[in-house]
């Protein structure tokens, strides 16, 4: 009887629970269901596209190793996934497909439409660090603050080390390989890793070099001081368990340290968790609405121009600009730019935090619905264990704070390379570069208005 594993984000052989269940129960396909119309729909950022179709033909050509025939089907939108599914098992005599449980709700509607659909079952295995239903309070309800829910998850990790799965055996002799072809525009993703080797790569240099370095590091966006992974953990190239796995051979105990600069990391990969959790424990924040729903009331300005200032990297803020600005030539941004440029959007212009989360998922090349709701939300005062409204970012002091010589604005920024001290941080009269679009004192205390008014 032949098994099928549905990939989905979760674009690798190695740790793949679902490709090792098929392959253990007979001969096994793979199939993986491109959404065109709907990548479209939302927006995808050409670098992610172009990420994407590496990532599918690095594991085109993975599992043609393993003598596994992998098909990729256009389905143009979810809603035809389950009829295809049904016909596909028919047509290749599928007794049984396989895939990761994914956690958000319309992926889960589409996967019960899918398991009525056919006459087989559908297996789906979890391919979280913590499964959203585990990492939950003694009384079963879920957490809203993150550190209680580090501390719960930390622990239960530790006692409960999760398993890194190895590359299932081949199950035939190897098979030629078609290239894959653009699905829609396209922008280089080659600076971007995407073969399983090379992102192993990425992590062992990460893990045994730099994640003692990573607290002092990671603040700095002049300094590589982060790992990268991000656009690879996106589309599951490698698994947040890899991670971890790896991360406590270079670094041992200290892993379990929450102070420590490994187990400093090892919290951002369950701040990733916390919002997976948080999605699918409260699915109106997959739906647009703001977590705290008060804030709903909130009166956004919502100014066209100051939103386009904002994209552009022309607000005349240099950290705000230089952010944007690496977001638009390179699809990725250090994430103490995403919460700079986040708060300025939100509290110094007061848009709407949605305009900016639409407008980072049609950027990033790491785009995660989950962890990009969840920044935002955070910045904008209305989600889950979100920054206090009246803790405001201070554009200037963030910029002599994490940038104090500029090396980073002047990166991105041509126009200020002359400049230093009081006049990189706040330039005035700069030819080419534009004057602050708004004070920062003025918007602080409209910002602080804003949201009194919802609270009165
Ligand atoms: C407004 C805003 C939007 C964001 N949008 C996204 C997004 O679309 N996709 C995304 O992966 N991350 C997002 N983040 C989180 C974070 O900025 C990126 O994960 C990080 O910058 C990626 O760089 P890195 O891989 O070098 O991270 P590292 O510092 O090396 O961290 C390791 C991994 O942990 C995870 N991680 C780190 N920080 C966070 C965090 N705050 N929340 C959730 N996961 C985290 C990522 O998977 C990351 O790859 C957003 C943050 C903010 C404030």
């Amino acid at each position: 009887m032949t098994a099928l594993v549905w990939f989905r984000n979760d674009l690798r052989s190695l740790d793949h629970a679902a490709l090792s269940a098929a392959v253990a129960a007979g001969p096994c396909r793979a199939i993986y269901f491109l959404c065109q119309a709907q990548l479209d729909e939302h927006g995808i950022a050409p670098i992610r596209r172009h990420y994407l179709r590496r990532a599918l033909q690095a594991l085109a050509e993975q599992l043609a190793e393993l003598g596994i025939p992998f098909d990729i089907i256009d389905a143009a939108h979810f809603r035809h996934v389950p009829k295809m599914l049904a016909d596909y098992c028919q047509q290749y005599g599928i007794a049984q497909v396989f895939a990761h449980e994914e956690l958000l709700v319309d992926e889960m509607q589409r996967d019960a439409a899918c398991k009525q659909a056919l006459s087989i079952p559908l297996t789906l295995l979890d391919d979280c660090l913590i499964h959203p239903s585990l990492g939950t309070k003694d009384d079963g309800s879920a957490y809203k603050v993150f550190t209680p829910y580090s501390r719960r998850a930390r622990q239960r990790l530790r006692e409960h080390f999760p398993r890194v799965l190895p590359r299932p055996q081949a199950q035939a002799a190897a098979t030629a390989t078609t290239r894959i072809e653009a699905f829609g525009e396209e922008r280089d993703s080659d600076p971007w890793p995407v073969t399983e080797n090379a992102v192993l790569d990425q992590l062992r240099e990460f893990c045994a070099q730099r994640a003692v370095k990573y607290s002092d590091q990671r603040n700095f966006p002049a300094v590589d001081g982060t790992s990268r992974l991000s656009a690879a953990l996106a589309l599951g190239v490698i698994s947040p368990r890899q991670c971890l796995a790896r991360l406590q051979l270079e670094c041992g105990e200290a892993v379990w340290d929450a102070k420590s600069s490994a187990g400093n990391w090892f919290n951002e990969l369950l701040w990733r968790e916390f919002y997976r959790q948080v999605a699918f424990h409260f699915p109106q924040v997959v739906k647009g609405r703001a977590f705290q729903a008060d804030t709903e009331r909130l009166r956004w300005r919502n100014k066209r121009e100051h939103f386009a200032a904002w994209q552009a990297g022309e607000t005349g803020y240099p950290i705000v600009d230089a952010g944007m600005r690496q977001l638009a030539q390179t699809g990725w941004m250090h994430n103490r730019l995403r919460m700079v440029t986040a708060s300025f959007l939100c509290k110094h212009l007061h848009i709407d935090w949605r305009w900016g989360e639409r407008h980072f998922l049609e950027q990033l090349i790491d785009a995660d619905f989950a962890s990009n709701n969840g920044g935002w939300q955070w910045a904008a005062s209305t989600g889950t264990d979100a920054v206090p409204y009246f803790r405001i970012f201070n554009p200037t002091t963030q910029s002599q704070r994490f940038d104090a010589d500029g090396e980073f604005i002047k990166q991105f920024i041509p126009e200020l390379r002359e400049l230093s001290g009081k006049a990189l941080h706040q330039p005035e009269n700069v030819a080419g570069y534009p004057q602050a679009i708004v004070d920062h004192k003025e918007s602080r205390e409209t910002c602080l208005a804003l949201f009194q008014e919802i609270r009165d």
